[in-house]
């Protein structure tokens, strides 16, 4: 990593784990918050730096069949009926237009079902890497939008996680389904936004050691195998530090009963981890996943997120709890 986007790395971190949140920029660049350059502006200079509108990220996506590049584009799905929710993938269908515009790297592929959207982030302007989301978008209300993310180069993918992933597909905890981050049928370039800034995360947590900002974890045994001591707490919305809030009692908890509960009682046993189908996906490019693999599932939903909420979103100890023990 070049010092300059260290130095880029680090004040960003710092304004998250204020409570501030920074630009995120078209193409994903995200920037420090008070950042002169515009959304617009910025977008089209990263993207100019690319092989063009049928380049690299989408063109690895134009063999399958089923996708379509960004600006390859031809969204011929007319002759498929809708079998979900039609508002709903009207809604969804209606935005492609500006995911496209805020991601020119991604690709689409539509099913009766649901879509799947394949987007590059580039995260932070000059990183040697970028994210690649694989989304799925289901066309039903009652169920939720599952993503993966994977940090991508020339010769590699490689998964991101576990940190703040759900139990036990391996799936973005980007916010608590409960604090109102993000509903379905909302913005979703506003959503990929949040899974960038949940990569950023991720990349401070790699680069620097540590987690920015606020976060859920509510699990004893999760607080003690994966918090560090200068992170915020995850047992609350208004915790402190890790080193002064719970850190103290989480090592004099009975160990064993800690562990049975989040290794047991929450990731039932498995490593989390993408599913074969998905990390398929990544590696070979084909057809993704049916949409009928991705029943509803309460697992799904509950989970040690986050990247924390928007100002002014409350989370109450019983909305909390009840996500937690459906
Ligand atoms: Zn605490």
């Amino acid at each position: 990593m070049i010092p300059a986007v260290h130095r880029q790395l680090q004040a960003i971190g710092s304004q998250i784990d204020a409570g501030e949140y920074p630009n995120v920029f078209n193409d994903g660049v995200i920037a420090p918050k008070g950042s002169i350059v515009d959304r617009e502006t910025l977008g089209a200079e990263k993207y100019d730096e690319q092989q063009g509108p049928c380049g690299s990220a989408a063109g690895s996506w134009q063999g399958a069949a089923g996708w379509q590049g960004s600006s390859c584009r031809s969204r011929t799905s007319g002759d498929a009926k809708p079998s979900g929710s039609g508002r709903l993938r009207e809604n969804y269908l209606g935005q492609l237009d500006a995911v496209f515009a805020a991601y020119p790297r991604t690709a689409v592929w539509t099913s009766n079902e649901g879509m799947w959207l394949a987007v590059d982030s580039a995260v932070l302007a000059g990183l040697d890497r970028k994210a690649t989301f694989l989304i799925a978008v289901p066309f039903q209300h009652f169920q939720p939008i599952r993503a993966w993310a994977f940090w991508t180069t020339t010769v590699s993918r490689t998964w991101i996680g576990p940190r703040h992933t759900n139990a036990v597909d391996g799936s973005i905890c980007a916010f608590n389904p409960s604090e109102g981050t993000w509903k379905i049928g909302g913005d979703l370039v506003a959503l990929i936004d949040q899974y960038t800034m949940w990569v950023f995360c991720h990349l401070h947590l790699e680069i620097i050691g540590w987690w920015p900002g606020r976060q859920t974890a509510e699990f004893v045994y999760e607080r003690l195998t994966e918090l560090k001591d200068n992170e915020w707490c995850g047992c609350r919305p208004d915790s402190g530090r890790y080193a002064e809030c719970c850190k103290e009692a989480d090592l004099a908890a009975d160990r064993f009963q800690a562990a049975m509960q989040f290794v047991g009682g929450f990731l039932k046993f498995k490593p989390r981890q993408p599913p074969a189908s998905v990390s398929r996906l990544i590696l070979g490019g084909g057809e993704p996943p049916a949409f009928e693999q991705a029943k509803p599932n309460s697992m799904l939903i509950v989970g040690s997120c986050l990247y924390p909420a928007k100002a002014g979103a409350k989370l109450s100890d019983a909305a909390r709890w009840a996500m937690l023990r459906p």
